[in-house]
């Protein structure tokens, strides 16, 4: 079975906002998408596990209809990370060696040769750390991997768009001082810069900065979706030439030419933003960021036990069983052991 590196999904914050024991992602939570059985039997070898604070529930239906601000404070967010992490470092101590927190490319190597199943782990929103920077290399040394810059969500670092569609992902300014700061401390210690859930303006920054390689952990193409939450054409040129990569994002809204949050989406859909970003930011730079547990998954793909379907759909529409390993893994794992220099 062909390994496969997932760049994003949310099974850690089920997990601490269940209040479950930790042990239950090793045997099994069949109510949501990702656990270690089916992990094992989809093939799944790591991922980046995202540690998020959600913002408070607001009154839309659709996740077009969601309200713009949401903002959260550092204090929360830091509490609410500093429990995932805990939780992410119990179960793996717990696994008998079936779960590991990978913090380098060592690590990634193990878990495709089917040793262990692969936490990265990922703040998606930066609000856990202080403006000043001065906990940034405690998270380091808990584990943190990457760094999501913003969620959907204005904060102290920078603009997360908004989730609108049909738009432009040009929703408002680029990063604040502290988000400049972020970023060129990220890169010194060797922290992926994750620009999913970033403003046009945001990922300018990003790229005039140098920052190489630029991560989109979860996004899809907007020539094909016209989400705020997609990359224009020249967003993937840039992340092609920055020798990064965009995880092809499941999560039905953002994947639908109609942008309609429906499970009833066929897998061509997903396969055809795959061929879209392969041609546009090229073969290297593309992988898949599935979000499970966070979005709305097309009926095929329900859970990561069924993720080789998505490999049969892929090698079905064309692709050679050499792009297939490199989107499934080994672009995620030449792109992260370069951000973890
Ligand atoms: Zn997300």
């Amino acid at each position: 079975m062909t390994a496969i590196f997932d760049g994003h999904n949310d099974a850690l914050g089920e997990l601490q906002e269940a209040g479950d024991p930790p042990e239950r992602f090793l045997t099994g939570v069949p109510e949501r998408d990702v656990d270690l059985p089916r992990a094992r039997a989809g093939g799944l070898a790591g991922g980046l596990f995202a540690v998020h604070l959600k913002s408070p529930p607001t009154e839309g239906e659709s996740v077009w209809e969601r309200a713009d601000d949401g903002a959260v404070g550092h204090e929360a967010a830091a509490a609410v990370a500093i429990s995932t992490i805990g939780i992410a470092h119990a179960l793996a101590a717990s696994s008998d060696g079936a779960v590991e927190i990978v913090t380098d490319a060592a690590g990634l190597d193990r878990c495709v040769a089917g040793e262990a199943l692969g936490i990265v782990l990922s703040l998606e929103g930066a609000e856990p750390i202080d403006t000043g920077l001065t906990a940034l290399d405690g998270w380091y040394a808990a584990g943190i991997r990457s760094v999501g810059l913003v969620w959907s969500r204005p904060s102290a670092f920078g603009y997360g768009v908004p989730f609108r569609f049909p738009a432009s992902p040009d929703t408002g300014p680029g990063l604040t001082d502290a988000g400049l700061d972020l970023v060129r401390r990220c890169a010194d210690l060797g922290i992926a810069v994750d620009i999913s859930h970033l403003n046009a303006a945001g990922f300018a920054d990003v790229a005039r900065l140098g920052v190489a390689p630029i991560v989109a952990s979860h996004n899809a193409c907007h020539a094909l979706c016209p989400s705020t939450r997609n990359l224009t054409d020249d967003q993937l040129r840039e992340v092609g030439r920055s020798e990064g990569i965009v995880g092809i994002v499941f999560a039905a809204p953002f994947i639908r030419p109609d942008g309609r949050d429906e499970p009833d989406t066929p897998l061509s859909t997903l396969v055809a933003h795959v061929r879209h970003a392969a041609d546009v930011a090229g073969i290297d730079h593309v992988g898949l960021g599935s979000d499970f547990d966070g979005a709305t998954m097309p009926t095929e793909l329900s859970d990561v036990a069924r993720l080789p379907r998505l490999l049969d759909a892929l090698r079905d529409d064309g692709f050679s069983s050499d792009d297939v390993e490199r989107i499934a893994w080994g672009n995620w794992r030449r792109v992260l052991a370069a951000a973890w220099r």
